[in-house]
């Protein structure tokens, strides 16, 4: 028996990668462990069967797509059980990660022809006889690469975005959530049992890599900063394009005419939901002095409510505890103060929710990601101040802002991809909304209109309709013609605006 265990890493025994429950440390299924020529060999199966896919055309892909949507639909018991037996996360928190993917499955699933399909695009001066035509083809095979702290989501967004856009996929699930991954591909087999459109590969960080550089046409990355920026020296090696969703700092900002025991709900909610391992979980509050107290108080209120063990599920990565507690150590010895929790947080596995005040701006707890149930509140004199405090960081994925009168335009402001106004992770919920960060949370777009183009090509054409009045693209063309060509710009053009 040959059994590798690198410590805080799940065990690989036999070539099979074990996936246990963080809770209680029983085994939750086990998956072979894939090695570079089968990983090679996926990706070779998949440009095969991305072209018959791509042959079922727009009507036959959304029938499929839907299919598996309701498949899901009819097992999210099944899937969300399976993802607490191997994350740890509350039941009904797997029921709503399953909610939100069916939601992002079925709008891909129904919009993939309106914003991919051939259209005809409006002529333009210079070759005014040709007609001009645009299309967004697949790339051909898409690899994605996905974290454990919302298994299903974060897979199911790229995929559904990819298949609808006509792309076959290799999905390399997290090695801390294998068994998420295999049930995705099993179950979409089901609904496409004719070739292997959808297929899961295994492993390590090694794996991922592999896939990287196995003949993938495009690779959607999700998770850590530090993991994109390897993704993407990989991908380089071939010129591979690459969508990364990464880490995140994400603020909430309460404004002086917020409804503040609203905007406590949100926070508590926003930083504590899967005991804090969401990327766009809300890590740090600025509130305005006017209704600061107010809302430290509610905010400690609520979150001293919440139990480790019931709403707080376990911290999924072993290693990811050592983080919190650096973070939790730093903040205090900075000067911070723990108005809830604090140093004896971190049980492990579970971190009990800590509520800080007083944490300067250079402390970790403010400026890294600390992936757990612990949130800042910063007292800030305006909203203009918190704005910048909230922009001062290198990642820039969500974010939320409470209030009324200025809220949109706080929103605006806030360097991040996404903002959700009087609510927190709320922009989640919407198929029809892009998703992604900008700086150190990646670029790139899943979901929504962008979601959709982001997995497919676009493509140009033009077709000659007549004959040329003004010939300006062949050699025979006149010095008059020319002339005439300059004189119709400068009609156009050459006026000042
Ligand atoms: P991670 O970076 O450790 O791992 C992510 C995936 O990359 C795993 O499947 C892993 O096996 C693989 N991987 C590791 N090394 C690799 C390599 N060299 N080449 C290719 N693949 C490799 O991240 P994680 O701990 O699984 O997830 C948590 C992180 O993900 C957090 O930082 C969180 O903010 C981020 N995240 C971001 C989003 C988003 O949409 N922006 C969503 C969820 C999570």
């Amino acid at each position: 028996m040959t059994a590798t265990h690198v410590p805080g890493l799940p065990r690989v025994e036999d070539g099979q990668l074990i996936s246990t429950n963080p809770a209680t440390g029983e085994e939750a299924g086990r998956v072979p462990v894939a090695d570079e020529t089968a990983v090679t060999d996926a990706v070779t199966r998949a440009r095969a069967a991305g072209l018959w896919w791509q042959g079922l055309g727009w009507e036959g892909r959304k029938t499929r797509l839907l299919r598996w949507r309701s498949l899901i639909v009819h097992r999210i018991d099944e899937l969300a059980a399976l993802t607490h037996s191997e994350s740890g996360k509350p039941v009904t928190d797997g029921l709503m990660e399953a909610a939100a993917a069916i939601e992002h499955l079925d709008w891909a699933a129904r919009n993939a022809k309106r914003v991919l399909g051939p259209r005809r695009v409006r002529t333009r001066l210079l070759v005014a006889e040709h007609t001009g035509h645009l299309e967004y083809q697949p790339y051909g095979v898409v690899g994605v690469i996905g974290p454990w702290n919302y298994p299903i989501l974060t897979p199911v967004g790229p995929i559904s975005g990819a298949l609808a856009a006509g792309n076959a996929v290799v999905l390399k699930p997290s090695e801390y959530t294998p068994m998420v991954g295999q049930w995705l591909a099993d179950t979409f087999a089901e609904v496409v049992p004719e070739h292997p459109v959808l297929q899961v590969v295994h492993g390590l960080g090694d794996v991922g890599g592999a896939l990287c550089r196995a003949g993938v046409h495009k690779i959607a990355f999700t998770g850590s900063t530090a993991t994109a920026k390897r993704v993407m020296a990989a991908c380089a090696e071939n010129l591979v394009p690459v969508v990364l969703e990464a880490g995140g700092k994400d603020a909430l900002i309460v404004d002086a005419d917020a409804d503040v025991a609203a905007a406590a709900d949100a926070a508590v909610w926003g930083a504590m939901t899967n005991a804090g391992q969401t990327c766009v979980g809300i890590e740090r509050v600025y509130a305005v002095a006017p209704v600061y107290d107010r809302f430290v108080e509610a905010v400690v209120a609520k979150a001293a409510t919440l139990r480790t063990g019931e709403e707080i599920g376990p911290i999924t990565m072993p290693k990811q505890l050592g983080i919190i507690r650096e973070h939790i150590e730093d903040a205090l010895a900075k000067g911070g103060r723990a108005v809830l929790g604090g140093a004896d947080a971190v049980q492990a596995p579970y971190v009990s929710p800590t509520v800080f005040v007083d944490v300067p701006a250079d402390a970790a707890a403010q400026r890294e990601e600390t992936f757990g149930p612990t949130l800042t509140i910063t007292k800030v004199a305006d909203a203009d101040e918190a704005v910048t405090r909230a922009n001062d960081s290198p990642y820039g994925l969500g974010g939320a802002v409470f209030g009324k009168r200025d809220a949109i335009r706080i929103a605006r402001r806030l360097r991040s991809g996404m903002v959700a106004v009087n609510g927190t992770l709320t922009f989640v919920g919407m198929g029809n909304l892009p998703f992604g960060g900008v700086g150190e949370s990646g670029f790139g777009r899943i979901h929504g209109e962008d979601g959709l183009r982001e997995f497919a090509r676009a493509k140009s054409i033009t077709v000659r309709r007549g004959p040329s009045l003004l010939p300006a693209m062949t050699f025979e063309r006149t010095p008059a013609q020319v002339r005439q060509i300059v004189k119709a710009l400068r009609l156009l053009y050459g006026r000042k605006p």
